[in-house]
């Protein structure tokens, strides 16, 4: 379906012309005539479908079909997500798509002053978009009221839900006016989005547009095992010999993370970090970098990279696998995005194998797996056995608790 059959007032339908596209995806010709006739919806579709523009597009032309003025302190729309740079990346978005409207888009994090942001509030936002927690010290501060708040959009729900923001959004959801519209998007469905949905939607419809908590079709996935200890070089050897043009990397830790670095620093690949630890303008940059080619490698950890929109990803790496299977999904997320196909390659050691058959059964896919030559992993038992064989003899538990209760006495 084209965008062009939807009628849409003019200044979007310029946009949406600048931004290039024409044919709408899935999401968006099944969410927005519904969105559009302020229907609350509850979608589950996963990063990278094109889901901003599903809600921004009809949630801007209702706004245009009722003009109101930009009011200050009291906005008209109310986008929620998990993290920083999800909420920055959505007001990069959406404000493209606004555009060329008088509509005005700010988003709002942490880590950055309070006062900034109040000021923008004093002078009128009409879209406002945040991280649940920074929204409620603007709140606590009458920074803002949210009574005049039309529309509410909640961006990967299920991870807001993971990240333990539960009453947060509730709390913010239930200032907003009685008479909302409220779009709610999770890439996995839980009893907890359902419980969610129940309290806050209102006769809404349902739109699947993936299999449930299931990856990207598009992605091809490869695991290749390998020692703990070997992976920096695996990645160099790999990152070598397929001429890997652009590849996000994901780690479990802020400390792997560092320590990946460190080794692509040593062969010369462009590469940053991206983790909690670092500032929020480096951590901008990273990205920007990034995107704009200047970086070969971004390595990421879960919470950081939380749906960064990077285009034609080729590649995504589990340096580490994810603990939850669900989170392997969302980080692949961000390959094969808009219908071109994208690998996923997991680096697991022998203590990562749990993490397989999770996100196997998830997927409903056995992974293929390459064994690279150099870098096979030893056979657990044979090393137990081997390591045994050459163990001192140590004395046992009892005695040592012996020597320990008469220490005491
Ligand atoms: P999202 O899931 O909203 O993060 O969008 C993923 C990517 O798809 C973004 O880079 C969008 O610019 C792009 N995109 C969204 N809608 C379309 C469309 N109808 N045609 C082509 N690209 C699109």
């Amino acid at each position: 379906m084209k965008f062009s059959a939807l009628d849409l007032a003019k200044p979007l339908e310029q946009a949406i012309f600048a931004c290039g596209y024409e044919d709408m995806t899935p999401v968006q010709s099944q969410s927005i005539v519904h969105a559009r006739r302020g229907k609350d919806l509850l979608v589950n579709a996963q990063t990278g479908t094109g889901k901003t523009a599903a809600f921004a597009i009809p949630v801007l032309q209702q706004m245009l079909d009722t003009p109101k003025g930009t009011q200050a302190k009291a906005p008209r729309a109310l986008i929620l997500t998990p993290t920083r740079e999800l909420a920055e990346q959505l007001a990069q978005t959406i404000s493209k798509y606004a555009q060329f409207t008088t509509l005005t888009v700010t988003a709002f994090y942490g880590g950055v002053k309070l006062t900034g942001q109040a000021s923008k509030l004093n002078q009128g936002v009409d879209i406002l978009i945040s991280t649940p927690g920074r929204l409620l010290e603007h709140i606590a501060l009458n920074h803002l009221t949210l009574a005049q708040v039309e529309f509410v959009v909640l961006d990967e729900a299920d991870r807001m839900l993971d990240m333990g923001f539960i009453s947060d959004v509730l709390n913010i959801v239930e200032r907003t006016s009685e008479k909302r519209q409220t779009l709610l998007y999770s890439a996995t469905s839980s009893p907890a989005v359902n419980e969610l949905c129940h309290k806050i939607l209102n006769n809404h419809k349902e739109i699947r547009v993936s299999k449930v908590n299931a990856a990207a079709d598009t992605v091809k996935h490869v695991i290749y095992p390998v020692e703990e200890s070997r992976k920096i070089a695996l990645f160099n050897a790999l990152f070598k010999e397929h001429n890997w043009f652009q590849v996000l990397v994901f780690t479990s830790t802020k400390e792997q993370a560092d320590r990946l670095m460190q080794g692509l620093k040593a062969s010369k690949v462009p590469a940053a970090v991206c983790h909690g630890d670092k500032r929020q303008g480096a951590r901008r940059r990273a990205i920007a970098d990034f995107k704009s080619a200047k970086l070969q490698v971004l390595i990421a950890t879960e919470v950081a990279a939380r749906g960064l929109d990077v285009q034609g990803l080729d590649y995504v790496i589990n340096y580490n696998m994810p603990y939850l299977a669900e989170d392997y999904v969302h980080r692949i997320g961000r390959a094969g995005r808009a219908g071109n196909a994208g690998h996923a390659i997991s680096f697991v050691s022998r203590e990562e194998e749990r993490s397989v058959e999770r996100i196997e059964s998830l997927i409903g896919e056995k992974i293929e797996r390459i064994v690279k030559p150099g870098f096979e992993v030893s056979d657990r038992k044979s090393l137990l056995r081997s390591v045994s064989k050459h163990r001192k003899p140590h004395k046992s538990n009892k005695a040592s608790k012996t020597v320990i209760s008469k220490k005491k006495r």
